[in-house]
């Protein structure tokens, strides 16, 4: 029987009791938090009162719901508030939006949803926390349609620094602010958010081998100036490891793999990919009209918890010359060996955010996020030649695409997410709501 002790209906564990090490652990294994004491919050009063527990003893708090975006790790002194048990899902197919508790994950929204013929505006993933992801700004499956998630939040409920829960609306000046910036200016409890009308999907992935992987990235690059809003697609690049549980013509391959997801017919779908079928054989082509509820298999993401750091650049534009400096740092035989992938930005993403989100830089025409393979807090040299090789197209930075601790995907480029009056209005927010920083284990805004 594990040791435990009871804090309102969560639980608590300290460091070195039973239940503690699993507490901790989320989906990124290069580092944990190791707080001296976890509260394990089921209910919203749970996460008030420990909030104003530690306000009292002046511990700085972390955040946890699944470890997808952890960021800076709380070590001996902070507190962790671990939210993955508050996963109540309410839908209203009526106003067609969702009330969610702060550990729902992507999945489970999208299983709930889906039986109301909904859709949630989730990401690649279904693992990913669905708050986390609407607090980094949230570019879904279908971003270039309908925009940010966080364009789509109308009520968030928050327990701020001083232990009080408020609900936010658009009117409230945190609302925005809140939208776009982490957990810097308290924790949500819950979100409740737009659904939109999307039942089924046209999309999958399409595999190039290496010989095509330039001529197809070239395709790609003309032919996202040629699509409706109604379809969003990435490349990524990658070199499969050879082992039997990568599908045999991929094993050990560096391939390109562009990842379509498009709201409309069948027919239209199949007639918008026609210039990319035509670069030349797929080692995979699985596109296809799925229920969203399969929209998963698009990205076909990993799903087990791992070591990892990343950086991203949105850029201005993407030239052949843009592709020629992200290959030459990562591509085959260059220095990096990093995943690589760009997502096609634009459409709804480029309009002024209706909830005041600071999700900013909207003009990015694309964000390249590259991936590698680390272990512990130290960002990998690699990131920063990437983002160097970036530079001259670079506008700016999307936090949420952000992972690991280090300098390459840290404190600057969290200030690489706004423009400077925006940090500069979060920084005097700050200073007003969290003026000890209680909250600063995320991409920290620091008190102005
Ligand atoms: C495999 C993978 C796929 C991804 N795909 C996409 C994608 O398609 N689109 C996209 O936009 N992003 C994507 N992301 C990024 C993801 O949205 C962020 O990493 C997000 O922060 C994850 O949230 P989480 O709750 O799952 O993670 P956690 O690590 O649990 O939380 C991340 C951070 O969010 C904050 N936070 C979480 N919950 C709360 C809360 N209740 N109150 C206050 N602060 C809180 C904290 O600062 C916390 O450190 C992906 C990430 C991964 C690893």
């Amino acid at each position: 029987m594990a040791h435990t002790t009871k804090f309102m209906d969560g639980t608590v564990f300290r460091l070195g009791e039973a239940g503690y090490d699993d507490e901790i652990a989320g989906f990124q294994t290069a580092y944990t938090h190791r707080p001296a004491v976890v509260i394990a919050a089921r209910h919203a009063e749970d996460v008030r009162s420990a909030v104003e527990y530690a306000a009292r003893q002046e511990l700085p708090i972390a955040v946890q719901a699944t470890g997808h975006g952890l960021s800076i790790p709380a070590d001996g002194g902070g507190i962790l508030i671990s939210t993955r048990r508050m996963t109540d899902i309410h839908i209203d197919p009526r106003t067609r939006t969702a009330r969610v508790g702060a550990g729902v994950r992507a999945g489970a929204l999208i299983e709930a949803a889906a039986e109301h013929g909904l859709a949630p505006l989730t990401g690649s993933s279904p693992s990913v926390g669905v708050v986390g992801y609407h607090l980094g700004g949230g570019i879904g499956l279908l971003a270039r349609e309908f925009g940010y998630a966080a364009d789509h939040v109308r009520r968030i409920e928050l327990v701020t620094a001083e232990g009080r829960m408020r609900t936010l609306t658009p009117e409230d000046e945190l609302f925005g602010a809140v939208l776009g910036s982490g957990g810097n200016f308290g924790v949500v409890t819950a979100l409740e958010l737009d659904l939109a009308p999307v039942d089924t999907v046209y999309g999958g992935q399409l595999v190039f081998d290496t010989p095509l992987v330039e001529p197809a990235l070239a395709a790609w690059r003309e032919w996202t100036a040629t699509l409706p809003d109604e379809l969003t697609s990435t490349v990524a690049m990658l070199t499969f490891p050879d082992i039997p549980q990568v599908p045999e013509p991929m094993r050990g391959r560096f391939v390109a793999s562009i990842r379509v997801a498009f709201n409309g017919s069948h027919e239209e779908g199949e007639r918008l990919v026609e210039p990319l079928r035509a670069v030349g054989p797929r080692l995979r082509d699985d596109l296809r009209t799925m229920p969203y509820a399969e929209s998963d298999t698009i990205h076909s993401d990993p799903p087990h918890p791992h070591a990892y750091a990343a950086t991203n650049a949105l850029l201005s534009e993407l030239t052949p010359e843009t592709l020629s400096a992200l290959l030459s740092v990562a591509g085959p035989g260059g220095p990096v060996q990093a995943v690589l992938d760009i997502r096609h930005l634009g459409g709804a993403l480029a309009a002024a955010s209706p909830t005041g989100a600071v999700v900013e830089h909207r003009d990015a025409a694309y964000v390249v996020r590259a991936i590698v393979m680390t272990e512990g807090t130290a960002s990998p040299d690699g990131l920063v030649a990437i983002r160097t090789a970036l530079e001259p197209w670079t506008i700016g930075h999307s936090l949420n695409f952000l992972y690991g601790a280090g300098a390459a995907a840290g404190a600057s480029q969290t200030r690489g997410g706004y423009t400077p009056a925006t940090y500069g209005r979060l920084a005097d927010l700050k200073r007003k709501y969290d003026p000890r920083n209680l909250f600063r284990f995320n991409r920290n805004i620091l008190p102005a």
